[in-house]
């Protein structure tokens, strides 16, 4: 199963993907751990990353695409993967879509976590990563309505989505995903 956990900073992707990967044995790839890794090695591509990543601002399309076309290609296990936080625009998704295609796979399941803002304000700034500060998170907001956003609409379309109340406690939302697959 290839599952895509969809849904703004602060709405609970990896604590779900936790929580999930083993119940649905799938291979969870955040695309946001695997940049702070690079950060934290200080590596060429962790290098280019970091201006972005503390800015709040999305990581050139062209770098996120090749770091996990490398991740799903490299891959052996045989399991399916469970997506957190990628894709985050559109053309990420036409390219996640081709290199699945190129492999006979594609999207399974998209879930969408929904959560209001006021409550992923507090969320994020109770969790006080690096970029967790007032000012990176409102352009972190705003980077996810004007450019992650519309990829809901294209999942809409292709019939896959499901919208998931994302305020509840972590094992309802859990249960909640888990029941709706
Ligand atoms: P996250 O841990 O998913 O909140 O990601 C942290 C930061 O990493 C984001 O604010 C972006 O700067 C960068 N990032 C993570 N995933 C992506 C992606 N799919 N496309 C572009 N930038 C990303």
């Amino acid at each position: 199963m290839i599952l895509v956990l969809f849904g703004p900073p602060g709405a609970g992707k990896g604590t779900q993907a936790d929580a999930l990967k083993d119940r649905l044995d799938l291979l969870h790839l955040s695309t946001g751990d695997i940049l702070r890794e690079e950060v934290s090695k200080e590596s060429e591509l962790g290098l280019m990353a970091k201006k972005f990543m503390e800015a709040g601002e999305l990581v050139t399309d062209e770098l996120i695409i090749s770091m996990i076309k490398n991740k799903i290609t490299t891959e052996t296990s045989g399991k399916g993967f469970l997506l957190d936080g990628f894709p985050r625009t559109i053309s990420q998704a036409h390219a996640l879509d081709a290199m699945l295609k190129a492999n006979s796979l594609k999207v399974d399941n998209v879930v969408s976590l929904e959560v209001q803002d006021s409550v992923l304000i507090e969320r994020l700034l109770l969790r006080g990563r690096s970029d967790d500060n007032e000012e990176t998170i409102k352009n972190r907001l705003d980077v996810y309505k004007n450019q992650t956003l519309p990829i809901k609409e294209y999942y809409k379309d292709l019939g896959i989505l499901v919208e998931i109340k994302g305020d509840d406690s972590v094992e309802i939302v859990s249960e909640n995903i888990f029941k709706a697959l």
